[in-house]
C-alpha cells in the first residue's frame, strides 16, 4: 500500500489536527514516510498545489511522493550534505519507505523525465512541479 489516511467516517481532510508540536510533527513526519499513514496535518501540507500538479502526467506518483514527506526529507538531507550529483539520497529514502528495488528504479526514471538527474535537481525542478500557486 503506497497511501493511507485514517479518518473517521465522513470525516473531511481538514479536521485532521494542525501539528505545532515538534515531537508529534516529527512522528507524523516518519509515520507518512515509513508506513504511508497520515494521521494529522502538516504546516508543509498547504505547498501542495493540486491544480498545479495535476497538469504533469505524473502526478499521482509524485503527489504521493509529496504528502508522503519525501521531498521533505529529502530538503532536510540536502541542508545537511551537498548533493554528489547522484540519486544517493534518493535512494536512501525511498528504500526507507519500503519501495522495492524495481520500484525505486521506476521512480528514479521518472523524476529524471521531469528534470530531475540527481538529488538536487529532484528537489529543484520536481518538487518544484506541485507546490506554488503558479501554474
Ligand atoms: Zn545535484
Amino acid at each position: 500500500m503506497l497511501w493511507e489516511s485514517i479518518r473517521e467516517e465522513g470525516q473531511e481532510e481538514q479536521e485532521h489536527p494542525l501539528l505545532k508540536d515538534k515531537k508529534l510533527i516529527k512522528e507524523e513526519i516518519n509515520r507518512r514516510l515509513v508506513h504511508g499513514i497520515k494521521k494529522a496535518n502538516l504546516e508543509y501540507d498547504s505547498l501542495y498545489s493540486h491544480e498545479k500538479s495535476s497538469l504533469n502526467k505524473d502526478s499521482e506518483l509524485l503527489s504521493q511522493l509529496f504528502h508522503r514527506m519525501f521531498f521533505y526529507r529529502l530538503n532536510e538531507k540536502l541542508s545537511a550534505f551537498h548533493c554528489d550529483h547522484t540519486y544517493r539520497f534518493s535512494r536512501q529514502i525511498l528504500t526507507q519507505m519500503q519501495f522495492n528495488r524495481g520500484k525505486i528504479n521506476d521512480i528514479l526514471e521518472i523524476f529524471k523525465k521531469n528534470g530531475g538527474e540527481c538529488d538536487c535537481e529532484v528537489l529543484y525542478n520536481v518538487e518544484s512541479l506541485l507546490i506554488g500557486k503558479d501554474a
